[in-house]
């Protein structure tokens, strides 16, 4: 059986979890979880950059930081994660959704000035398979109404847009390390990415219980105390161990994705010609990171008959997302701005083929020819 996706493991993680395993720190934010921030806020850059449990929770961070209150609007796509809307309706926020672009299916930039009341707060692009949204646009749009930008990047580490790291673009971004992603902690985990300074003190607190540990570490105050609302968003020591391992390997990882991905698109180029199916289109100034391959098949018919296709020649492929707006929640905790044209029709095309750090020249050739089968 060919799996869709197997975590990420290069085999440098292994040392650094026993080292931790002997020693005495296992709580955040000991030497691998500072090593890992410095990495990122280095690399990025970033003003801030901080470890926590999952994107979800990086998410729900954002929300709290940003002061996100009962009755405020917040523009995303619904063609997403469950968790990009959740981490605002926790707050008390009502979510407006709008439709997607069909060709790299992240939010349509042109439809959310339309969707925009004096309620709204934050529009939060997701940079769907790791390929930005049009960023110049969306900053645009939310200096002249004074909004906030939150990135869900959690498939975006190591994409950019017009050269700037995904994530590092809005207010604020967040990155998931969870076992499907292009880089893992250890199955799950997030980054919270700060670019506005006046998150930075913040941050801390929230992430610590809501109180001045952080500083209290640093030698900046004398004892640390309850000072504003927050929660546990700090993943253990483990966790930053197995990352620093993943980070060392950061550009093998990705050159080794987009290899692979490459292959998938130069093999499978035959049958879009033919008109078959569709492949992803990369728009011009964005560098993706290979974190998903997808075709596109003519509707929902034709993409179930392939999914079974592919399950008898042991193959497994899957599909997502089942559009929020139609979801249950969705429909107590969302409205829908304007016409579903795409996001509907898109997301019942896709299907996603086996990728994953390590996936063999045989292991994508098998899945090629069951396509090429397919459509035979
Ligand atoms: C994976 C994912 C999330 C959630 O990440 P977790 O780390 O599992 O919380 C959120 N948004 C998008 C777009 C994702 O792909």
């Amino acid at each position: 059986m060919i799996p869709f996706n197997k975590p990420p493991h290069t085999g440098l993680e292994d040392a650094y979890v026993r080292e931790v395993l002997a020693g005495e720190k296992m709580s955040g934010d000991g030497p691998f979880g500072q090593k890992c921030q410095e990495w990122f806020e280095q690399s990025l850059p970033a003003k801030k950059a901080l470890l926590t449990p999952s994107c979800t929770a990086a998410l729900e961070m954002a929300a709290f930081l940003i002061d996100i209150r009962p009755g405020d609007e917040v523009i995303m796509p619904s063609y997403t994660f469950v968790s990009t809307a959740n981490a605002f309706v926790v707050r008390g926020a009502r979510i407006v959704f709008v439709d997607i672009r069909p060709d790299t299916l992240n939010i349509d930039e042109q439809l959310i000035e339309t969707a925009i009341t004096d309620k709204t707060r934050a529009i939060v692009p997701v940079h769907y398979a790791g390929v930005s949204c049009e960023m110049s646009s969306i900053m645009d749009i939310a200096r002249r109404h004074d909004l906030f930008v939150v990135e869900d990047a959690a498939q975006g580490m190591m994409s950019s847009y017009k050269g700037q790291a995904l994530g590092t673009i809005g207010h604020l971004g967040a990155f998931s390390f969870h076992e499907t992603k292009n880089y893992t902690s250890g199955g799950e985990g997030g980054l919270l990415i700060i670019n506005d300074a006046r998150f930075a003190e913040r941050a801390e607190i929230i992430r610590e219980k809501g109180t001045n540990r952080s500083q209290f570490f640093r030698g900046m105050v004398d004892k640390y105390q309850w000072v504003d609302v927050g929660s546990s968003y700090l993943p253990c020591e483990l966790q930053a161990a197995y990352l620093w391992g993943q980070l060392e390997a950061a550009d093998d990882i990705n050159h080794s994705r987009l290899a692979a991905w490459s292959w998938y698109y130069e093999n499978l180029l035959p049958l879009e010609k033919a008109g078959k199916i569709e492949l992803p289109s990369i728009p011009d100034g964005c560098e993706h990171n290979a974190h998903m391959f997808y075709i596109k098949t003519a509707g929902l018919e034709e993409r179930t008959a392939l999914l079974d296709h592919l399950k008898a020649d042991d193959i497994l492929a899957v599909f997502h997302y089942v559009p929020l707006h139609t979801a249950s929640a969705g429909q107590r905790f969302a409205r829908f701005e304007g016409q579903d044209l795409y996001t509907t029709q898109e997301s019942e095309r896709l299907v996603r083929v086996p990728l994953w750090y390590g996936i063999t020249p045989s292991e994508q050739s098998r899945v090629l020819e069951s396509i090429t089968d397919f459509y035979r």
